[in-house]
């Protein structure tokens, strides 16, 4: 199974490759990728430099060009995709369906992996992609158990890539209505969720309140570790309820240390770790956590099992310091 990790620059870059990543995932410095974030991402000479690091290293380098381009703007996203054959990245990753079907016919040589954000969830609709613009592979949503995993391999040549590790979102991978509402700014093409300048901390007698604009997502004591504030993962009053809860989802990360036979087992060709957002420190600590995991399965998979110390590590950079194993453990469908 591929280990890929996430680059949001070119130390998190070199950190992963060091930390033992098969794969390394990056976007151009533009919101032709969903975390166009002030400080992140590559210019065409940092992504020139990032291919001939990552092609000396023997690993792969696969360009993140996943948002959805508005009318009259899409000549920015062509521009990413001709940038990605100039610099002879090892995949594209992206959702639109033009941008897919320019790059199959301008670049056919470019293999095409399906983004997340292309919210593809049955067979029928994978078979498609590879027959209309040949992908190669799908990331598939995180709202799918490893039962549906499983069914899904059967039924379709595509090489199927999971979320093994990271932050959670419960909308349709990224296009988020709650966030938009609150901020007024798209998650898909405004960088993420929840862009910083609209989040207001402001701590008094003990309290910490934190808002999204003029929302109240959370109360907490000063000392208390919190994670990034977003809208879906705020403490709210329900109707008759007495405490605020976190009604819509809880502050945590997606891990799947204990299903990675399971994951092998469904078919599952590549382990994503989520985060170019996050610093090379923690790419390192958990791509070392991942290495070490598939290395061991790998060696011995009957006997394959997750350990303390990695779920220490993991835990420790987690949201809200805990994990859960989100849909892939769904017992309804
Ligand atoms: S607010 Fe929650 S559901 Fe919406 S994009 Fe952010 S993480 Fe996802």
């Amino acid at each position: 199974m591929e280990l890929l990790c996430p680059a949001g620059n070119m130390a998190s870059l070199k950190a992963a490759i060091n930390a033992g990543a098969d794969a390394i995932y990056l976007g151009i410095k533009d919101n032709t990728n969903a975390r166009s974030f002030a400080g992140l991402n590559f210019t065409p000479d940092t992504l020139k430099q990032a291919a001939a690091i990552v092609k000396r290293a023997g690993k792969k380098m696969y360009l993140t060009i996943n948002t959805f381009p508005q009318t009259g703007q899409e000549q920015r996203w062509y521009d990413a995709i001709n940038a990605a054959a100039d610099y002879q990245a090892d995949a594209l990753i992206m959702a639109d369906i033009s941008l897919l079907d320019y790059a199959s016919q301008r670049h056919p040589q470019l293999p095409l992996h399906l983004s997340v954000q292309a919210s593809v969830t049955n067979a029928a609709a994978l078979n498609f992609f590879q027959q209309e613009f040949g992908i190669r592979r799908a990331v598939l949503p995180r709202v799918l158990s490893l039962k549906q995993i499983r069914d899904l391999a059967k039924d379709t040549s595509v090489e199927l890539e999971v979320f093994a590790f990271g932050s959670l979102c419960i909308m349709a991978e990224g296009r988020c209505q709650l966030s938009s509402y609150v901020t007024g700014e798209s998650p898909n093409r405004g960088g993420s969720c929840s862009p910083a300048k609209h989040v207001r901390w402001h701590e008094a007698n003990g309290e910490r309140l934190t808002r999204l604009n003029e929302v109240l997502v959370d109360k907490t004591g000063v000392e208390e570790n919190i994670g990034y504030p977003v809208i879906c993962k705020g403490r709210y009053l329900a109707d008759g309820a007495e405490q605020p809860e976190f009604i819509l989802e809880s502050p945590t990360s997606l891990s799947t240390l204990e299903l990675l036979p399971e994951l092998a087992r469904s078919g599952v060709g590549s382990l994503k770790i989520e985060g170019r957002q996050r610093s090379p420190a923690y790419v390192s600590q958990v791509t070392k956590v991942w290495r070490q995991a598939i290395d061991t399965y790998l060696h011995a998979p009957e006997q394959y099992q997750s350990r303390a110390i990695w779920q220490q590590v993991l835990t420790k950079v987690s949201e809200g310091q805990a994990t859960t194993a989100g849909a892939y453990q769904r017992s309804w469908q």
